[in-house]
């Protein structure tokens, strides 16, 4: 890696990135130095996330970096009253009187996956370790949590089994609820670059997208049935005599509990509760039969749906059935966010400890409690963002302190978020004026963003990399790490908290990996870009030896779950023939060029230039049978909450509608999340944000040539 780069700040992929700086004549650029006038970023060449290549959100992300940022701290004692201007002193002294009426169980953090290592470990020790309390959860939640549990339940642990460098000599990718093409953009691109005459690439999405027209197969599948689709592979590769017996016997425990769910999907069951060709459901059989490696790759799609845990698993047991695990293939979620993995490392959801350890296992807690010289960590996992908002309702929580996340978007069931929000005395961290949780917030600490801050940062398929501070940051901000150990010393914690610079808490967070799965003990910072766990992951010899008690991977039967359709009447009937007219299931993703609430991407003009007004896509057939057209302004409706917008025609299941999951309100007044549901996957916690039951009508025409 270029010495003195960045990684991204985006997703998941954690591409290297460099800073170039432009001579006097513009043209010459010198890489490499720190603090360059005018920041300008490129990719780095050598970095092993993305090896040269970059994409439009990483190219601009300086053009997002000057505009509305926060340089105040920020008070006021009502939501109806304006801002004031603090110092950092009055408000941490404000803030410790707050904290010292409330127990710890009344006050609630809510994180993010884009901090930093140092930033989230220091917060969940604040939480855990200090406070006492499990109040903690990350937007993790929205994100990965179904992923976390899955590789748990069939591997022991939820290091993924895989690598970057599973990539290039793979044959057959599989894309499940994943559009990478737009939201791991290089990944996808490099898989495309190093396409062979003989690579094959199936998507499986109710929506024809970015990934789908780049792919060679499309499996238009309804939303929600995943699960059946899976499980009807799994009977075919049984009954096609598929099976890899030498893997299932030797490495695996659990078969036929799996098959014996999966068979009640024989494929002309599947086919029409899914709404696709029987000879989908071959093809994918085939490909895992007879690929030479095949590697499947899902993220929100499959993560955010009651049956979030059983769509992975359902997936991960077809490799463990053909043995596609290693050289010959490997079941790789896609985090979201930058630094999911490095959350997951320092344990920051409601049940982690650091070095992938939980507050429910004693042995882990007692060796947590010895490195951080405290006792009596709480052994309960504390309540998950949803429920923890209806105890905000219910003023058991009174205090929610928000640090580099947007919940005010991005949690489902909207209108009970804003109340909730409006009750607490909400505490936020937040780098950009406009940012939406804002609103809500009675104190307000500004905060610095990648690559204004130094930290560490780890990718999905675990690669740690350094990020070199590459600007200044406005005046007046502050790391989160440092805005944490400061109130930590004002709450006298200051020998729980003696960190002078952010390279201390670093080195005390390695010592909490040693001899754990994610050992990075003897990783110095100054080598990064590095993998923990190898190419493999729980590969011992020829062999495979997992985490599980036994040391086998597990099969898990996954039964079909779904909200708002009857499963019965979905099954004799199909889909289509269920819903009126009006009636449609409304299904949710991504942007090409926004990232999550376009917070940052919505600052740069570049990418803003091609966004369309807030829309809603829709197959034609349906859209003619409810005499709807093109640039029409629609509602959309549960009965209860509507959202309104911009109607085009697109291939996309019948019966379906999406819409982009992140407008922000300074983009529409309906953001889309006022109509999700939080219900969520009972092992996972993590909500369905991509199933509703929803009714369109016409609104109007929208003013086109208008303003
Ligand atoms: Fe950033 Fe992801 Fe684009 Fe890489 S692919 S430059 S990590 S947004």
């Amino acid at each position: 890696m270029g010495k003195g780069g960045f990684q991204c700040p985006y997703c998941g992929v954690g591409c290297g990135l460099v800073s170039v700086r432009v001579n006097g004549n513009g043209k010459t650029p010198l890489v490499d130095e720190v603090i360059p006038t005018p920041l300008k970023v490129r990719a780095d060449k050598n970095h092993p996330a993305n090896r040269g290549l970059i994409c439009l959100k990483g190219v601009t992300i300086p053009q997002t970096l000057d505009k509305n940022r926060l340089t105040e701290v920020l008070y006021r004692e009502d939501i109806e009253s304006s801002f004031k201007r603090i110092s950092w002193e009055e408000a941490y002294n404000l803030l410790a009187e707050k904290f010292k009426s409330l127990s710890p169980e009344e006050v609630y953090f809510y994180i993010s996956g884009q901090l930093t290592t140092e930033d989230s470990y220091v917060i969940n020790k604040f939480a855990k370790g200090f406070l006492k309390t499990n109040n903690i959860d990350a937007n993790s939640r929205l994100c990965m949590a179904s992923a976390v549990v899955a590789y748990k339940k069939a591997f022991g642990s939820d290091g993924p089994p895989c690598s970057y460098d599973d990539l290039e000599d793979a044959d057959v990718f599989l894309f499940i609820g994943s559009n990478a093409a737009v939201a791991h953009p290089v990944l996808f691109n490099r898989i495309q670059r190093s396409r062979k005459p003989d690579t094959v690439v199936v998507t499986v999405d109710p929506v024809e997208t970015e990934t789908v027209k780049k792919s060679d197969f499309f499996i238009n599948i309804n939303a929600g049935t995943d699960t059946v689709l899976l499980n009807s592979v799994l009977h075919l590769l049984y009954k096609k005599g598929w099976i890899d017996w030498d893997f299932v016997k030797n490495y695996t425990e659990g078969f036929e509990k799996a098959l014996e769910e999966a068979s009640k999907y024989p494929p002309h069951v599947a086919a029409k509760i899914c709404g696709i060709r029987e000879r989908d459901i071959e093809l994918l059989a085939y490909l895992f039969a007879n690929a030479k490696k095949l590697v499947s790759f899902w993220s929100m799609g499959l993560n955010q749906s009651v049956n979030g845990v059983a769509k992975n698993l359902a997936l991960i047991n077809l490799h463990l059935a053909t043995g596609r695990l290693g050289d010959r293939g490997c079941p790789f979620s896609l985090t979201g966010q930058p630094n999911a993995m490095g959350g997951r490392e320092v344990g920051y959801l409601t049940n982690g400890l650091p070095g992938y350890r939980d507050v429910s296992n004693e042995r882990d807690r007692r060796e947590i409690e010895t490195l951080w010289g405290v006792k009596g960590i709480n052994p309960k996992p504390g309540a998950v963002i949803t429920d923890a908002i209806d105890l905000m309702l219910e003023g058991r929580i009174k205090l929610l302190w928000v640090v580099g996340t947007n919940p005010a978007i991005t949690l489902p069931r909207l209108d009970k978020v804003w109340r909730a929000l409006e009750r607490v005395f909400l505490v936020v961290n937040e780098a950009y004026a406009d940012a939406d949780t804002l609103k809500f917030a009675n104190l307000v600490f500004p905060a610095q963003v990648v690559p204004e801050k130094e930290g560490v940062m780890t990718s999905s398929d675990k690669t740690l990399t350094f990020i070199n501070r590459q600007v200044e940051p406005p005046p007046n901000t502050k790391p989160d790490w440092l805005i944490f150990t400061e109130f930590a010393q004002r709450l006298g914690g200051e020998k729980l908290f003696p960190y002078r610079d952010r390279g201390e808490i670093f080195e005390e967070f390695k010592k909490t990996t040693k001899e754990r799965l994610c050992d990075i003990s003897a990783f110095d910072e100054r080598d990064l870009p590095k993998r923990w766990g190898g190419k493999h992951l729980y590969r011992q010899g020829e062999g495979w030896k997992f985490k599980t008690e036994s040391g086998k991977a597990k099969f898990h039967p996954t039964p079909w779950e779904v909200a708002d359709v009857d499963k019965d009447l979905w099954r004799e009937r199909g889909l289509e023939n269920l819903l009126e007219e009006d009636e449609f299931i409304l299904t949710t993703g991504r942007l090409k060029n926004q990232w999550h609430t376009m917070t940052k991407t919505g600052k740069s003009e570049l990418l803003m230039k091609t966004e369309l007004p807030p829309f809603a896509v829709m197959h034609p057939k349906d859209a003619a049978a409810l005499g709807l057209s093109e640039w029409d302004v629609i509602r959309i409706t549960d009965g209860e909450r509507e959202i309104y917008r911009v109607l085009f025609l697109r291939r996309i299941k019948r019966k379906h509608i999406f819409t982009y999951f992140g407008y922000p309100l300074w983009y529409t007044d309906t953001p889309t999340n006022l109509l999700l549901e939080d219900r969520t996957d009972p092992l996972s916690r993590e909500p369905d944000l991509k199933f509703r039951r929803v009714r369109v009508e016409f609104v109007e025409k929208f003013p086109l040539g208008e303003g």
